[in-house]
């Protein structure tokens, strides 16, 4: 069998290492005559797999002792429901600040919530990018053009939009703003791809399979007086009081997602955690964006050199057709999960945590070969 360069954006490529560890222990995690997927959620060898990969995130982190991490199902999407269920107090407001398709939809829920727990959610003021669409996504809002109530119950943001390809925090023309109000950042395609600092937030949130694991699981870290103000009424399952008092044992948890998490996490710190993580990953999107840039105009990226993401590069070839001639010859060549998001074309590289640097470099020689052929 031989492997493919997978550049996909989600679900995407897994370490090596961590898929051929759960290979040698599918059958039996450890001495314990069944695989971690037979085991109570109760039991001491899964309590030992759960407790191994919350510790993991608080230690690659540095997670302070004042949040809660917490493992839940659903993936991001229930988050942006649960974010706002549990912060938005009646009569309260929420701000949401727009820098892509996946922001809209937690704005969205938000909405929803808010119109059934009597909230409201609205959309942050950001001058000079207005709400996004004006100019179709192409940069986050300098720290300074943020307007922002400080008694806001929240400011909420999504630190790396995986469609548009525009993130945060990646020079300090596009650092995170400071809020008075708590800060609540969707991490789900960029988080774990460096260290930062946990406390400027006040909730971050994020879906496993992109850096850290498979799909259906999502890490949430929530600083405690936010878990101990969050509101009673809403169903207890929603509630991130219940799982932060359970040790998010209050019911079953995707044991096997966890497990894979763990595993993932343990490779990552193997592999010398996250500061070499992060000169990895700069280096391997300066590779795309310069072969980006080395083409004479033949691939446009339309992102701001600022928000350009060091996650999820995309960009665009002169046509349709040539766009999509580029994905075939490139699956070709084995490397896959290039075609960008249905919702706005063009070519999409996902270079996350796992994607080897010699994918990258087979990638970048290739659209240089490419332009140079159908330029
Ligand atoms: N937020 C971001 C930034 C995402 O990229 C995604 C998934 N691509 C989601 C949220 C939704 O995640 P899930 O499918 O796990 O609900």
């Amino acid at each position: 069998m031989a492997r493919l360069m997978n550049f996909n954006a989600g679900p995407a490529a897994l370490p090596l290492a961590a898929l051929e560890r759960a290979q040698a222990e599918l059958l039996e995690l450890g001495a314990s005559g069944m695989s971690v997927m037979e085991h109570s959620h109760r039991g001491k060898e899964y309590e030992a797999v759960h407790n191994e990969a919350i510790s993991l995130v608080k230690s690659l982190l540095q997670v302070p002792d004042d949040y809660d991490i917490l493992l839940q199902q659903g993936g991001a999407s229930t988050q942006f429901a649960v974010v706002a269920m549990n912060l938005l107090h009646i009569g309260a407001q929420a701000h949401y600040i727009l820098t892509g398709a996946w922001g809209e939809k937690a704005f969205g829920e938000a909405k929803h919530a808010a119109g059934l727990l009597g909230g409201t959610a609205t959309v942050a003021l950001t001058t000079g990018v207005g709400d996004g669409k004006e100019k179709s996504y192409t940069r986050v809002p300098k720290a300074d053009e943020v307007q922002v109530a400080d008694n806001a119950a929240y400011v909420h943001l999504t630190s790396n939009e995986t469609i548009n390809g525009v993130q945060f925090g990646i020079t300090e023309a596009s650092d995170f703003p400071r809020t008075a109000a708590p800060l609540v950042a969707d991490m789900s395609s960029d988080f774990m791809w460096r260290p930062f600092d946990i406390s400027q937030f006040g909730v971050i949130y994020a879906g496993a399979q992109k850096n850290i694991g498979p799909s259906g699981l999502a890490v949430v870290i929530v600083k405690k007086d936010l878990v101990a103000h969050a509101r009673k009424d809403i169903p207890k399952i929603f509630q991130y009081r219940i799982h932060a008092e359970n040790n998010s044992l209050y019911n079953t948890p995707p044991t096997f997602g966890v497990y894979m998490m763990r595993n993932v996490l343990s490779w990552l710190k193997d592999s010398g955690g996250l500061y070499e993580a992060e000169t990895r990953n700069r280096k391997k999107a300066a590779k795309v964006y310069a072969a980006i840039d080395a083409a004479g105009g033949f691939y446009k990226c339309p992102v701001d050199v600022d928000s350009r993401s060091v996650m999820n590069i995309v960009f665009r070839l002169p046509t349709e057709e040539l766009e999509n001639t580029f994905v075939a010859e490139a699956k070709k060549a084995g490397m896959v999960g290039l075609k960008g998001h249905r919702s706005v074309g063009g070519i999409r590289a996902s270079t996350y945590n796992a994607v080897e640097p010699i994918w990258v470099d087979a990638l970048a020689g290739f659209m240089a070969d490419f332009a140079k052929a159908n330029g």
